[in-house]
């Protein structure tokens, strides 16, 4: 196992070996002959977009439920159009691809799903004009675990470093080079001792954690910055509002929030594909709340954990199921 699967070992409980397949342009080809020319390093990598896409297995339905897998690739396209990237393959023939993957790779365990475009056909350099083009697409995926109602809490620091923005590089297009703002982030919070470093914009206001989004509880509403904060527009943050407000009966405000509202928060939690749904224990040093996982996230993990595993019948929408 490599350092980097070790550190995400600690976080996430399991990562699973390396799989049989990868997915990629429309062929299915073993894990060790998935590759690509060295010259795609540089001017393609920069322009790289992805997905992040989990699903959960239930061993009672022996069913492996992909979470919000439509919307993903809606996002992944997305993504792909402001990079002026066009995609071979419809919504339908990519949601068939990870789905024969996971087949072909005999998954039967929670996976992280990890679909990534790029401009594999040329190596045109950046300062010429850009052309719409069409791009490659590879997927992968890897048996990972889930911290959902293990009690873990993570506690954070906001960052000495400040969240790209939608002029500099937005936020909102998953795109691989936008993650050295995280990675810079991510870096200093570690090295400070914190699990995870909140991110403020340029204004000064909370943005998102590095990879992931952030709720406040505060006198029994879920606050949450919006799209517009210099955020991923992230699909975890967008079903934690549905179920508070449809479920559980908490009011949901997207507006902008203070560095000082952390502190006097009565509960935080991040939330994310990866991150999952965790717990805040202190920001900066001041414990949130009275520490702990408080109440209304208790309640919201629990939740999203059935319905994510398809143990609540509810939402069966938001899955997909492999098998
Ligand atoms: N923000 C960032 C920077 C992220 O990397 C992620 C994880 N994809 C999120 C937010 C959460 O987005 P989602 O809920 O769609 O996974």
């Amino acid at each position: 196992m490599t350092q980097e699967q070790e550190e995400i070992k600690d976080m996430l409980g399991t990562v699973g070996e390396d799989p049989g397949y990868v997915w990629m342009s429309g062929e299915r080809v073993a894990w060790d002959d998935a590759n690509v020319h060295v010259s795609m390093l540089g001017w393609s990598a920069i322009s790289m977009v992805f997905e992040g896409i989990r699903g959960y297995w239930n061993a009672e339905e022996e069913q492996l439920n992909i979470f919000h897998l439509e919307q993903h690739l809606e996002r992944l396209l997305r993504s792909m159009k402001v990079m002026r990237m066009t995609s071979p393959w419809s919504i339908e023939e990519l949601k068939r691809a990870v789905i024969d993957l996971i087949q072909a790779n005999e998954f039967r365990d929670d996976i992280y799903v990890q679909p990534l475009a790029y401009f594999g056909g040329s190596t045109t350099p950046g300062y010429l004009p850009v052309q719409e083009q069409d791009g490659d697409i590879t997927i992968f995926n890897r048996q990972i675990g889930s911290v959902l109602g293990s009690g873990r809490t993570v506690n954070c620091g906001v960052s000495s470093w400040t969240r790209i923005s939608d002029n500099v590089m937005p936020p909102r297009v998953k795109a691989i080079a936008n993650y050295q703002n995280s990675r810079y982030v991510a870096d200093e919070s570690s090295r400070h001792g914190y699990d995870f470093g909140i991110i403020l914009n340029p204004q000064g206001k909370v943005a998102e954690i590095s990879y992931a989004c952030l709720y406040i509880v505060r006198d029994g509403k879920a606050i949450t910055p919006p799209v517009s904060a210099g955020i991923l527009e992230s699909i975890t943050r967008d079903v934690v509002g549905q179920l508070f407000e449809n479920e559980l009966g908490v009011p949901v405000v997207e507006r902008e929030v203070d560095r000082t509202e952390l502190y006097i928060a009565d509960e935080i939690f991040i939330c994310g594909t990866g991150a999952e749904i965790q717990a805040v224990d202190s920001v900066d040093g001041y414990r949130i709340g009275s520490g702990g996982v408080g109440p209304a996230v208790t309640a919201l993990e629990q939740l999203f954990h059935d319905i994510v595993r398809g143990k609540d019948a509810r939402y069966s929408e938001w899955r997909t199921g492999v098998y």
